[in-house]
């Protein structure tokens, strides 16, 4: 499994997603951003969240 914390990226922000893959986050994320922070995915932020994802 892999998780983010999204306050890794976005300081303040509590939420944490756990997927199968990365492409399983990235989703979760991209729905999050837009939602809860009114930003979409660019490059920037998938890099942002590549480099914090974590293994459990
Ligand atoms: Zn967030």
């Amino acid at each position: 499994m892999k998780a983010f914390r999204c306050g890794d990226v976005v300081p303040g922000c509590a939420r944490e997603f756990t997927g199968t893959d990365r492409q399983d986050i990235l989703d979760q994320v991209a729905e999050h951003a837009r939602s809860d922070h009114r930003v979409e995915v660019d490059l920037t932020l998938v890099e942002a969240v590549e480099a914090n994802l974590q293994d459990r």
